[in-house]
């Protein structure tokens, strides 16, 4: 196989343990070029791999770190955007958090725990939900001369 940086031939593959953005140590596959030292990894049934380890974090005993919700977050395949505007807070607020230079809420690790717990979420679902014009018509009650509260 050439290597796709230097085109040289020879490159030396390997299973190995490596770091998986700081969240977990997973075994993958790496090829290495003897020649310029560029490294590619390839992971087994990523799916799979990247499920259980979101699984492991969200059920971890502990506080997560703010790494660790970053990547999460991502897990969850919705943008900083997306989930700064789904919990009402600013994407600044939440890189902050992500990036660990303001505490974040117990709040919100519950909801990433939670969503991670669900599965892929339906961010078009979630984004309709903001959308004041797609939401339903308000439901009108008022209580009858028996004291019942009936739709209106
Ligand atoms: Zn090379």
């Amino acid at each position: 196989m050439k290597c796709y940086a230097c085109g040289k031939t020879g490159m030396k593959t390997a299973v190995e343990k490596v770091d998986l953005d700081g969240v977990a140590q997973v075994e993958a596959t790496v090829r290495r070029c003897p020649s310029c030292g560029e490294k590619a990894v390839a992971y087994e049934r990523m799916d799979d791999l990247f499920r259980q380890v979101a699984v492991e974090l969200s059920d971890a005993d502990r506080r997560l770190m703010p790494h660790e919700l970053a990547w999460l977050r991502k897990y969850t395949g919705a943008s900083g955007r997306d989930w700064a505007d789904f919990i009402g807070r600013s994407p600044e607020t939440l890189s902050r958090w992500e990036n660990g230079a303001e505490e974040y809420p117990l709040a919100f690790e519950r909801l990433l725990r939670l969503a991670v717990k669900n599965g892929p979420m339906e961010w078009e679902y979630v984004k309709e939900l903001r959308d004041p014009k797609k939401t339903e018509p308000r439901i009108e009650l008022h209580q009858n001369s028996a004291g019942r509260w009936v739709r209106t």
